[in-house]
């Protein structure tokens, strides 16, 4: 569990979120790779103690299920948390689904058919699904955690083609640390969530019901490869948050994805989080049965993924989008 930096091997940078960057190092006793966050955090010693506690702790439970992402160590330095965890070598699942179908990347000598986008499969969206609620019912029934920040960001893949969840409020003191504002205009709040903020009332709890209104939105935006309130029809946060609140749900398309799929998605996005869901009847609907016992070649379909998103950041430039964008 104890990390020092001195037994880290910087390699070059992964991502950089709201606060702070993540690089991929290589812990040299182990010969482990992990993706390292820095936090920025001035913090007095009685505070940096607890953390390490609420974090040995994350440790432990995080061993025991494959759908959240491990979590190796921490350090303090220089006013700085340094956040060691499982490296996920496909990145998060935003970055590899976002395009749109029929996109087009004319890389020299490849066949078209490789090079055309043509979105994520039904079997594939399954086990993402099934990934994401058996990891948020795990952080819930073991750890009493409540994830509170679930988007496609936040879910991890690797080329084994695992899913794995990330960035949960594990550490309590941690989190009061952060000043937790919603920075970003993508908003993957409930729509419980956005009207008690909005109305100033005190903040009813926080409830599982609005991680699965997140998971709903998640899915929708890795199938059809875009945030599924459009920056074009929402130009602003307050346009896009009042959407969220009095318009009707985004679905699935239902000419790519199945009744049972489209059905699972629109449980999870019901307006009232009385009546929307919750992770048993999740789990127990034919969507996610149908996965169940499954052989589904999500290696392979990381694979091509990756292929498709390595190409585009090199040759997009020069990519024609063929398709329009698709109606939600
Ligand atoms: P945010 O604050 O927006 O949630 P993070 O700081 O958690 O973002 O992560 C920023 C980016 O770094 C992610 O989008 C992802 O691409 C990459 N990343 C984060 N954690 C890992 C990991 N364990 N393995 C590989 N890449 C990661």
């Amino acid at each position: 569990f104890s990390i020092n930096s001195g037994e880290l091997e910087l390699h070059e940078e992964l991502g950089r979120g709201n606060y702070g960057t993540v690089k991929k190092v290589l812990h040299k006793p182990t010969n482990v790779l992990m993706a390292m966050k820095e936090i920025r955090l001035e913090l007095d010693q009685a505070r940096l103690n607890q953390i390490i506690m609420e974090l040995e702790i994350l440790h432990k439970a995080s061993e025991k299920s494959e759908y959240i992402v491990e979590f190796h160590g921490a350090f303090f330095s220089e006013s700085c948390v340094y956040y060691c965890m499982e490296y996920m070598d496909a990145g998060s699942l935003d970055k590899l689904v976002n395009f749109t179908l029929d996109d087009v990347v004319p890389v020299p000598g490849v066949d078209e058919e490789e090079m055309t986008w043509t979105g994520v499969p039904e079997e594939v969206l399954a086990r993402t699904a099934s990934s994401m609620v058996k990891g948020l019912k795990f952080l819930k029934d073991e750890l009493e955690v409540i994830h509170r920040d679930v988007k496609p960001t936040n879910v991890l893949i690797n080329t084994r083609g695992q899913v794995k969840l990330c960035d949960f409020g594990v550490s309590g003191q941690l989190e009061k640390s952060l000043a937790k504002t919603n920075i970003g205009c993508q908003s993957y709040m409930a729509p419980e969530r956005i009207r008690s903020e909005h109305e100033g009332q005190s903040q009813p709890a926080y409830t599982v019901s609005s991680d699965v209104w997140s998971v709903g939105l998640s899915i929708i935006e890795i199938a059809i490869g875009r945030y599924p309130y459009p920056p074009e029809v929402y130009t602003n946060a307050l346009a896009q948050l009042t959407a969220i609140v009095l318009d009707d749900p985004p679905r699935l398309p239902d000419d790519r994805y199945s009744e049972v799929a489209c059905d699972w998605v629109a449980k999870c996005l019901i307006k009232s989080p009385s009546e929307r869901a919750g992770y048993a009847d999740l789990l127990a609907h034919d969507f996610i049965q149908a996965d169940e016992g499954r052989e589904v070649d999500m290696a392979g379909w990381v694979a091509k993924a990756m292929r498709f998103r390595d190409a585009k950041q090199a040759f997009g430039k020069a990519s024609k989008v063929m398709s329009a964008p698709t109606a939600v």
